[in-house]
């Protein structure tokens, strides 16, 4: 168990680069959160930007996917791994508006 989250976050580092700073906690159910934060930006009350999701593998992608969208963003020059799943990020992005759309209209229908 140890071992594999830090393998992961291992893993998570090499992917997302040089201004991330990636940490993978045990939540209260044991699972794991993935947290990856800005070395760069600050946010509201001096705390640094960062992404927070529980999860197995999809809040690994959850939490990778909206530091991907943070670099493009705010660090268009920036080179990190990660970045070669941007077309990913942005269909899995454009899915989940998708299925929020298709909610939306079976719980109000016309
Ligand atoms: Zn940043």
């Amino acid at each position: 168990m140890v071992a594999s989250r830090a393998a992961r976050e291992r893993k998570a580092r090499t992917q997302a680069g040089p201004l991330a700073r990636v940490r993978i906690d045990l939540g209260a159910q044991e699972q794991f959160v993935y947290k990856i934060s800005c070395t760069e930006c600050v946010v509201k009350n001096d705390r640094p930007w960062s992404a927070y999701r529980p999860g197995e593998d999809n809040g690994f992608m959850a939490a990778m996917d909206r530091w991907i969208f943070h670099l493009r963003e705010k660090h268009p020059a920036a080179e990190a791994p990660c970045l070669e799943f941007l077309p990913a990020a942005e269909q899995r992005l454009h899915e989940r508006r998708q299925q929020r759309e298709a909610r939306r209209s079976a719980a109000d229908p016309d």
